[in-house]
């Protein structure tokens, strides 16, 4: 069938919006009617090759929408269901997956970045007979239609709306899961996050449905950090503020048991490690680019303190995402106050306006 894609033919060009020919799905896939989808830092990374995506290629990691058809092989899904797209089950092979860390398949970089399919390295996309690249982390829900392995599309309730979904499958997913699955937060317990963009948002309404407290908040943005202690956090900090390890002291002697950092920046993610308490964890999840390199007092780590790195949060979407939706139709995790809505065609002001902080998480609408 024909689709409309926002195709990357170039590093650093603007999409360009193509009609391409998609195939049908196999044994194994589903044909996804593309809702929406949101806009998230690592399409823009891999457009520019920060993290190598082989050109031309059809990017987008967050899509929601409805599933058209199935292969013959698909037990779970059927025609008419609503769906959120997201990082699937890694390889199902490799010692990680087989203990249940999808996140951290060994093959990761094939799974996610790959282009291809996993199974036989084709792709679903074509321009003129020519490959497109396709399956970008299992979905390139940057189309008005995708062809999706199963293990990438959870089923959702029909009754929220669909085209809000899809951040739940990265971005949101990433903050929260943090909270609710990677790091081991008690009910009650102090929590730094550091950067109030949507995963540290996300961070933050996690934190907040658990009752931590403190929920210190740090961010260079004051509209942001007015946001955050309205989705939860208690106290809010700007680094131009006056001496931000003295005023983490202050808030919270002897430290926080968690600190979530989300910037990317190093010096922030040692101020973070070094706020936690003796025996504490800090998760670091920014992607900085490969090669950054971080400076730490090594003592802040013979003290017990533990620094680890997540990836979308360390949950399993299929347990995970249902479980954001429960939370937000109680009316306990409000991400749609993250969100702003941009038509397809805007695509390239939705990252632009990302970028330069205008909006925390944009969502493109396919229809
Ligand atoms: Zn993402
Ligand atoms: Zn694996």
């Amino acid at each position: 069938m024909q689709v409309t894609a926002a195709v990357v033919n170039e590093p650093e060009a603007p999409f360009v919006f193509e009609p391409l020919e998609l195939e049908e799905p196999r044994a194994d896939e589903v044909l996804v009617r593309v809702v929406a989808s949101g806009v998230c830092h690592t399409d823009d990374v891999c457009r520019n090759q920060g993290i190598p995506v082989p050109l031309p290629v059809v990017l987008g990691h967050e899509g929601s929408g409805v599933v058209e058809r199935v292969g013959a092989n698909v037990t779970d899904l059927a025609p008419g269901d609503h769906v959120v797209l997201s990082w699937g089950r890694g390889c199902g092979r490799c010692a990680n997956c087989l203990r249940g860390d999808q996140a951290y398949c060994d093959d990761m970089g094939r799974v996610s970045f790959g282009g291809t399919r996993l199974t036989d390295g084709t792709t679903s996309l074509s321009r003129d007979g020519e490959d497109v690249h396709s399956h970008f982390i299992g979905q390139s829900s940057f189309a008005t239609y995708a062809v999706v392995p199963e293990a990438h599309a959870v089923k959702v309730d029909d009754d929220v709306p669909l085209e809000l979904l899809g951040p739940l499958g990265c971005g949101v997913l990433t903050g929260a899961g943090a909270v609710f699955d990677a790091l081991d937060v008690e009910v009650g317990s102090k929590i730094l996050v550091t950067g109030t963009g949507a995963v540290g948002l996300s961070a933050i309404m996690a934190a907040n449905v658990l009752g931590c407290t403190p929920i210190i908040a740090v961010d260079t943005n004051r509209e942001r950090l007015d946001l955050a202690r309205e989705l939860g956090a208690t106290h809010t900090l700007h680094p131009d503020d006056g001496d931000l390890a003295e005023a983490l002291a202050a808030i919270a002697p002897g430290g926080v048991d968690n600190a979530i950092e989300t910037t990317a920046n190093p010096g922030v993610l040692r101020t973070a490690l070094e706020a936690v308490r003796l025996r504490g964890t800090c998760a670091s999840l920014g992607a900085a680019p490969m090669g950054t390199e971080l400076t730490l007092d090594a003592f802040s780590i013979l003290l017990g303190r533990t620094l680890r790195g997540v990836i979308v949060g360390d949950g399993v979407p299929s347990i995970s995402i249902p479980r954001l939706i429960g939370l937000y139709k109680a009316g306990r995790f409000p991400f749609d106050r993250l969100v702003t809505f941009y038509d397809f065609e805007d695509l390239d002001q939705a990252f632009q306006d990302s970028a330069s902080g205008v909006t925390i998480k944009p969502i493109v609408r396919m229809a």
